[in-house]
């Protein structure tokens, strides 16, 4: 039997529902389902995202079988509406649209009023009783045709419709009449002739075919797979085909078309949003070359239309218990839907209504926590323009708020410049008349976006939102001249460079330089704003705690300051999973005693090694130690002083929570300035000769210095420095728990590849450990502190059941576990790592998204080992891995305690954690 290829939609049956997305797309699922539901939509039938994959797999044919459905999907489309294909007194005319299973906003190709020709069209304007209207719908088809489904430049077109314009000393379309249309529709007829070679087809089945074929391919131009790209969707095998019995927004002034969603996609509000054209088709309204009317205004113009609209809204939302995004037309006075999907919105948009529509009964606090994507969840703490800086400024104009955010930065006037002035670190703001898919790339490296034209649905508008790139859009009082590189509005004109600020919140436009504030999110969190002020803050503290509700892992921050660790704690940090020590000496002056000690340390460790192997001149050999040891010693006793205090101040800010301080772990060449200039300051510092410098630089080179001499290697080497660090730590926390304040240290050695160097270094902690206490004159237990390991080298991970024998803890360390996992450089691998991405070879960067397949295999078997030796072993992440939904997913599913991610993560792993939850159930 042949496969089903064809689902029709319409009163006849609909074979389709909503669950079919992946096999009807978006689109054709939701047609199907509306018209289940009995909302007024016109019938169709789609054709399925597997006819795509097997039009593809046969070198762009239909499959067997394909024809013949679609023969009897129009077949019923004639009968049920009384029209026929291609018939000359009662024309059946169709849209064809494309459609995936993730909407892709502007990427594919849609031809409307399909089935139009010389004989038909006679038909249309006697029914409509419009000869213009089918003139107009017919030279319309023929641009769209021979663009988008013949590839004939767009260009071409319009400079024939500009011509005829200009001839007939005309400005708008509107105004060219009959005869002048069909002076047009000969011009393309000359057009398409010169370009294919052959005569317009008039034949609707080729019409069709051709068309179903470009929607088909169009799943594969450059837009539609640079969108995939940057929006990482994967996995999908096509687009459907959607053919629709067209109805007309044309027909005339009762005639009109539009786009509304049933809440406000950029804040969130519950109120109806959107706008619409009058005697328009729906491309007039996306394409952002007219601006439309906000919809409120429908009701003056056609009330019963707009009413029919409130209940649709409200219908459709009780439906689907989610935003909707609905396209509608009217025809001659009688609305009709054309589309509804889930609302494509911000992450303000989407927290509002997820919080909303909870507290409306509508969904649940499981569904509500779903439903804020924690990819963008940290958008929310994207700054505003501060207030003070913008009334100080020169305001320019206002438009619309098309995505939130505020941005100041230099500004650009083509796609191209907005990307390469960001490669080279500048901040700049997009400005155009209007944006097209082209645009993308540069839309994503700026700051943000400015257009003279368009409304709120536009490209710009909707592709920003998804993009969380801050816009204003419909600045009609701008004048854009991407060719001169400059912008006019009145008598304010801002040229390539020039500085300007945007505020996607209220839609206004500044020039000059306006200060970018913190969110009020993290305005309230510091005491610098009231909670009850702040609308976003509720509903984000709400949000938050549901998800609070449902997680199970910990969440830590890898924090090494108390300014940071406060904020991590603001944020709802549990503990400290990473205290990267080593960052602590490069604060101030700290890194003089550091780099003495650098100096003296490789030559202190020779000597004593030659003392204690006792061979020959020993008073020597102590005589040549005293002067490198004193110094030794000097800068272990200037620097213990001063890590207490840095500890001491981080358990006072955790307040009770627990601290994980790694040991010392980069290779010492860090410390060291690598070019002359800093080398020649630092001998000056130290009252040293620069050559001395230069020479201890070339000693520690290592040409691999990731798989050198770091980690605990230095601490098995070294081991004062790192007796030095837990004598710090211990004492900082004897110090504030005299105070009151538990401190909970975790004491961590880094880079274990074996049980051994892990019980060195545990034995020689230990013995610090107990000499504090025992001078402190405290109890053994006065302070509750673990020692364990980070796991980050593959043999640490399958010998885990042996060193968890030694550890209280293992934090897998996945940034390193992913460099000597996939064998990639940390430092290097960005050269080729995006080619392996677009490859296929990995799905997403390793160091950004674990590598479940791979490193995921290590950390679970580490997991599994190490609890079968300690059933109850602690177990975290403090990888960047810990603050990536996708990586949060799989910690959830392997059973680690927690995952520790920096600051600004925290929310969005408590968000993440508690979906990776949700979604394993
Ligand atoms: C790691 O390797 O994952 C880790 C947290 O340590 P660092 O990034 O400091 O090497
Ligand atoms: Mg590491």
């Amino acid at each position: 039997m042949t496969r089903k290829y064809v689902y029709y939609f319409g009163s006849t049956r609909t074979d389709g529902d909503r669950t079919m997305k992946e096999l009807l797309g978006g689109k054709g699922a939701n047609l199907a389902e509306m018209t289940r539901i009995n909302m007024p939509v016109p019938p169709g039938f789609t054709i399925t995202t597997e006819t795509c994959d097997e039009f593809y797999k046969a070198g762009s044919v239909w499959p067997e079988g394909l024809e013949d459905q679609v023969k009897e999907g129009i077949a019923t489309l004639e009968q049920e509406l009384g029209k026929k294909f291609g018939d000359p007194v009662n024309p059946l005319l169709v849209s064809v649209r494309s459609g995936a299973a993730v909407s892709m906003p502007g990427m594919m190709d849609t031809v409307l009023n399909l089935g139009i020709n010389e004989k038909t069209l006679k038909a249309v304007a006697e029914k409509s009783g419009n000869e213009r209207f089918a003139w107009d719908s017919y030279r319309r088809f023929m641009q769209m045709f021979g663009d988008v489904v013949m590839n004939i430049p767009h260009h071409d077109f319009e400079h024939a419709l500009q011509n005829i314009k200009d001839k007939k000393g005309v400005k708008l379309d509107t105004q060219l009449s009959v005869e002048d249309l069909k002076e047009l529709a000969e011009v393309y007829r000359g057009i398409y002739r010169k370009a294919i070679g052959e005569d317009f087809p008039e034949d609707p089945w080729v019409q069709l075919s051709h068309a179903v074929n470009a929607v088909f391919s169009s799943w594969n131009n450059s837009r539609a797979i640079r969108y995939r790209e940057l929006n990482e969707i994967k996995g999908l095998i096509g687009t459907a085909v959607n053919v629709q019995a067209m109805v007309f927004g044309n027909m005339g002034e009762d005639s009109g078309t539009g786009v509304c969603f049933t809440r406000d996609p950029a804040t969130g509000k519950n109120v109806f949003y959107g706008e619409y054209l009058m005697n328009a088709q729906g491309e007039d309204v996306v394409a952002g070359i007219r601006t439309p009317q906000p919809i409120a205004t429908l009701d003056e113009k056609d009330s019963d239309s707009y009413k029919k609209l409130l209940k649709l809204r409200h219908d459709l939302e009780s439906h689907y218990h989610d935003m909707q995004d609905i396209e509608f037309t009217i025809e001659e006075g009688r609305l009709y839907i054309l589309q509804t999907r889930t609302g494509k919105r911000t992450v303000f948009g989407a927290l509002n209504m997820a919080v909303d529509m909870h507290e409306e009964g509508l969904i649940s606090k499981e569904e509500a926590v779903m439903r804020v994507p924690a990819q963008s969840f940290n958008q929310l703490f994207a700054p505003v323009l501060g207030a003070d800086s913008k009334s100080a400024a020169r305001f320019v104009t206002k438009a619309l708020n098309a995505s939130p955010g505020g941005a100041c930065g230099k500004a650009v006037f083509t796609a191209e410049a907005a990307e390469e002035w960001a490669e080279r670190g500048e901040s700049v703001i997009l400005c155009r008349l209007e944006t097209s898919p082209e645009d993308i790339g540069g839309m994503a490296a700026a700051a943000g976006i400015l257009t003279a034209r368009g409304g709120m649905t536009s490209h710009a508008a909707v592709v920003a939102r998804g993009m969380g790139v801050p816009c204003v859009s419909g600045a009609g009082e701008l004048h854009v001249d991407s060719d001169a590189k400059m912008l006019k509005c009145g008598d304010i004109t801002i040229k390539e460079g020039d500085v300007i600020a945007i505020d996607g919140f209220t839609g206004e436009v500044f020039a000059g330089e306006v200060s970018v504030k913190p969110s009020e999110i993290v305005q309230v969190l510091r005491g610098e704003m009231k909670a009850e002020e702040s609308v976003l803050y509720s509903k984000y503290q709400k949000l938050v705690s549901w998800a609070d509700e449902i997680r199970k892992l910990d969440i830590r921050t890898n924090a090494d300051s108390p300014r940071d660790t406060e904020m991590a704690v603001l944020f709802g940090a549990q503990g400290i999973g990473l205290c990267r020590t080593e960052h602590m000496f490069f604060e101030g002056d700290r890194i003089v005693p550091f780099r003495k000690l650098i100096l003296v340390a490789d030559t202190v460790k020779r000597l004593r090694e030659k003392i204690e192997t006792g061979t020959e001149n020993l008073a020597e050999l102590e005589a040549e130690l005293s002067e490198p040891l004193a110094t030794y010693n000097e800068a272990l006793a200037e620097l213990l002083p001063l890590q207490r205090g840095d500890f001491a101040g981080i358990f006072k800010v955790l307040d009770g929570r627990p601290c994980n301080i790694r040991l010392l772990d980069p290779p010492l060449h860090e410390f060291l300035p690598q070019d002359q200039q800093g080398q020649k300051e630092m001998a000056e510092e130290m009252g040293v000769k620069a050559e001395e410098i230069a020479l201890k630089v070339e000693a520690l080179h290592e040409f691999n210095p990731m798989m050198g001499h770091r980690g605990c290697r230095l601490g098995l080497t070294y081991p004062e420095v790192a007796d030095m660090q837990v004598r710090a730590i211990m004492e900082a926390a004897i110090e504030v728990a005299d105070q009151g304040i538990t401190a909970l240290p975790e004491i961590m050695i880094p880079l274990i590849g074996s049980v051994k160097e892990l019980e060195i270094a545990r034995n020689r902690a230990q013995k610090v450990i107990d000499t504090v206490l025992e001078e402190k004159g405290r109890a053994s237990d006065y302070i509750s502190y673990s020692i364990g390991t980070m796991i980050e080298i593959p043999r640490a991970a399958v010998t885990a059941d042996l060193v968890a024998a030694q550890a209280d803890f293992f934090s897998f360390g996945t940034n390193d576990l992913t460099q000597m996992g996939c064998g990639f450089s940390r430092d290097d691998s960005g050269k080729f790592l995006d080619d392996y991405v677009r490859m296929g070879v990995y799905e997403r960067d390793p160091f950004a998204s674990l590598d479940v397949e791979g490193v995921g295999r290590l950390v679970e078997t580490a997991v599994r080992l190490g609890r079968k030796t300690k059933p109850g072993l602690k177990l975290g992440v403090c990888g960047e891995h810990g603050g990536d939904p996708a990586s949060i997913r799989f910690f959830n599913a392997v059973g680690l305690n927690y995952v520790s991610c920096s600051p600004y993560r925290v929310p969005v792993a408590r968000l993440a954690a508690a979906q990776a939850v949700l979604e394993h159930k």
